[in-house]
């Protein structure tokens, strides 16, 4: 997935995760170079993973959609995955089934994006319109969600350089779609649809997503972006699609196998915004360090362990001395931002 960036500093750190990417080939022998006392990570990183985001679209468009919102919302806790929603704030904002049921929801798996305010494309207005519709869908946004949107999702993703000068008034960090390289925020590209065709929707097949999915992971990016709309998951009656929604569950199986992180796009953001300061290393053969000191965010830090960590493997917090053990089904942590972490089995 390509980006658009802001700044050259961020555009200097993309190339530097370019350069990266090429360590993605898990288990190969660690041949470590030194770099003052520690030895730096070059042939295998256990750090080193696919990162995919699953966007859902059209959230509030219809309060008859709950059903498919529902279903996928208890899906992303089941499988433990997380998924950005893309919030029409206009008919959303008197939706009270669709506000409460999205209020209830557990908010580590979600983040709530601003979907235009109405279903209109934006590019081609005027500075001022945008500002107007986006300032009435980010209010409706914080009043009936009681959170901050950090992403703006364009209808259609057309946008162009006044919507992102006004995202960032409103301290927007990102927008998906556009690929103006003068972008105020930071542009997401989507990579895969479910739905290939519209009126009436129609959905890509399972060996079609796995086509694309593998030459994504066998490529030399690091983010894919999966976007859907859960309101073709329903039949002409507002019943859930069987064959629909069995494929999606088979899609995020499918992506599941193969041991990726899934995040949010503000997660996404908070990633490429620390890039270049998150510092991982090797002690010795078998113990690493995870360096989050100069942090803006905090991050979850997802581990691929070589084949021959069985055993536990012990989590050292070295700023404040506690000691876990990793979960062996995740091999994850929550990393928090000004401190440097142990790994050792
Ligand atoms: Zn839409």
């Amino acid at each position: 997935m390509k980006k658009y960036l802001l700044t050259l500093q961020i555009a200097i750190l993309i190339i530097v995760m370019v350069g990266l990417s090429g360590c993605n080939e898990p288990y190969q022998n660690i041949e470590g170079a030194t770099n003052g006392e520690n030895i730096v990570i070059e042939n295998y990183n256990p750090f080193y993973c696919k990162k995919v985001i699953l966007r859902d679209d059209d959230i509030g468009r219809k309060p008859q959609n709950l059903p498919g919102l529902e279903w996928v919302s208890n899906l992303a806790v089941k499988k433990d995955i997380k998924i950005t929603f893309g919030i029409i704030p206009k008919p959303f904002g008197s939706d009270f089934k669709t506000i409460n049921y999205l209020n209830q929801l557990n908010k580590e798996y979600f983040e709530f994006a601003t979907h235009g305010y109405e279903h209109i494309k934006f590019r081609g207005l005027s500075y001022e319109q945008q500002y107007s519709l986006i300032e009435n869908g980010t209010r409706i946004m914080e009043e009936y969600l009681h959170c901050k949107p950090y992403t703006f999702i364009p209808p259609f993703d057309r946008s162009d350089i006044n919507t992102t000068k006004v995202l960032s008034v409103f301290e927007y960090h990102s927008i998906t779609g556009l690929k103006d390289p003068q972008s105020y925020v930071l542009s997401f590209l989507t990579d895969f649809e479910y739905e290939n065709d519209w009126y009436p929707a129609k959905h890509c097949s399972l060996a079609e997503f796995k086509t694309n999915f593998d030459q994504f992971y066998n490529s030399t990016d690091e983010y894919y972006m999966f976007v859907f709309h859960d309101s073709t998951f329903l039949d002409e009656e507002g019943k859930l699609n069987v064959t629909i929604i069995d494929r999606f569950e088979n899609i995020i199986d499918y992506i599941k196998s193969k041991n990726v992180q899934f995040m949010t796009i503000e997660e996404a953001y908070r990633r490429l915004n620390d890039e270049n300061v998150i510092n991982i290393g090797i002690i010795n053969e078998s113990s690493y360090y995870v360096d989050l000191r100069e942090c803006f965010y905090n991050h979850t830090i997802k581990i691929i362990p070589p084949l021959d960590w069985s055993k536990d493997i012990y989590l050292r917090d070295d700023t404040t001395g506690q000691i876990t053990i990793l979960d062996k089904e995740k091999f994850e942590f929550q990393g928090t931002k000004g401190h440097i972490y142990n790994i050792s089995p």
